[in-house]
């Protein structure tokens, strides 16, 4: 058996893996492959529709809110926000917490003004900017609420005068928010939400139409919306194993018992990285993602041979993005507390090997 703590594409439910490969062959029993339907049949508009009506659903998203799916994955977003929502002589504001934050600023400097009102480069991105002011003039607050790489999370949404944008790409679903203190939210799928190739999109309806310039259609947000995602052919595979996922989330209780077993797997694993003197955490501890556990070895010379025995032991994905180093377990919703117990197994059994 492997256990998967890649950081996306990540792993998913096996049960959701199951449905998918059936439906590849024969979707609902109709003797066709979902991968071989029209995306206006009947049949995959409920998928759509059973899609959408989950992410309301699980996030108690209000009234006033559109859901959408769409393409290009997060980084297409980081173009189409501003596109949007921010005119060529207004500014907007954004909080550089990781590389993917720093992407989406410089996207958006090609349709107006970038504030950077704080960011944690100085220190490699170790922990989150938290001493800024919002300035009420600018358009929006973007914010990345979990950065992947790094390893640090926004356990606390700043208070803002203007409406919040936020890249939620590696915790969508893995939490509770309150979508009413958000403008917009958007996350590549590929993470917590199903596989790549869609983008979910929830975006508040008065925000939009407020600036005054030409969008082309795939990237403008009112046309997207008046066409219920379907403007082109959507992904349809990636919306169908999303649905499955986010039905195995409400099976399973929803965001909040989800968010209880994301704080019990961290939660475990991080007490392993602080008391086995083999390991040393990277972050500062107020702001530790549940998501991604980025850790390193107090001997950089026993990483190779740690990552080994992981290997050996088949715990898979669990090396550090080059620019972090060290290693970086991703434990995402779907990752069973028993694959962290068999990570913190090998921790202990490499321990034990070279004390
Ligand atoms: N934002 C965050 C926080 C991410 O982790 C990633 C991808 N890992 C992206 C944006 C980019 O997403 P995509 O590959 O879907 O463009």
């Amino acid at each position: 058996m492997k256990h998967n703590f890649g950081a996306g594409p990540g792993i998913l439910p096996h049960e959701v893996l199951k449905q998918a490969a059936a439906a590849v062959i024969d979707f609902n029993g109709i003797g066709l492959s979902i991968l071989e339907i029209s995306h206006r049949s009947p049949d995959f508009e409920a998928v759509l529709d059973e899609a959408v009506k989950l992410v309301k659903e699980l996030l108690n998203v209000p009234e006033g809110y559109s859901v959408l799916f769409l393409q290009g994955g997060a980084s297409t977003q980081f173009a189409m926000i501003p596109y949007n929502l921010l005119a060529g002589d207004a500014k907007a504001a954004y909080v550089e917490s990781g590389v993917w934050a720093n992407k989406a600023l410089k996207e958006a400097k090609y349709f107006g003004g970038v504030d950077v009102i704080a960011t944690s480069k100085e220190s490699n991105f170790t922990y989150i900017p938290k001493d800024y002011e919002v300035p009420a003039d600018a358009a929006y607050l973007h914010l990345t609420s979990n950065n992947t790489i790094y390893g640090t999370q926004l356990h606390q949404f700043p208070a803002s005068p203007i409406p919040v944008v936020c890249d939620m790409s590696s915790d969508i679903f893995s939490r509770e928010i309150n979508v009413a203190d958000f403008g917009l939210i958007y996350a590549g799928a590929q993470k917590n939400m199903g596989p790549a190739g869609t983008t979910l999109v929830i975006i508040k309806d008065e925000l939009l139409g407020k600036i005054d310039r030409k969008i082309p259609a795939m990237l403008d947000y009112k046309v997207q919306i008046d066409n219920g995602s379907m403007y082109n052919t959507p992904p349809v595979f990636a919306i169908y194993v999303s649905m499955l996922t986010l039905n195995w989330v409400k099976s399973k209780g929803g965001v909040a018992a989800i968010q209880k077993e994301n704080e019990a797997k961290a939660k475990v694993l991080y007490e392993e990285i602080e008391r086995n003197p083999f390991f040393k955490p990277v972050c500062a501890t107020e702001d530790r993602s549940n998501m991604n556990v980025c850790f390193v070895m107090e001997n950089a010379e026993h990483e190779k041979p740690f990552l080994k025995l992981c290997d050996e032991r088949g715990i898979i994905g669990i090396k550090g993005h080059r620019s972090v180093g060290g290693f970086r377990a991703s434990i995402y919703n779907a990752l069973s507390i028993n694959s962290v117990y068999a990570l913190i197994d090998v921790m202990q059994e490499f321990a034990e090997k070279n004390k």
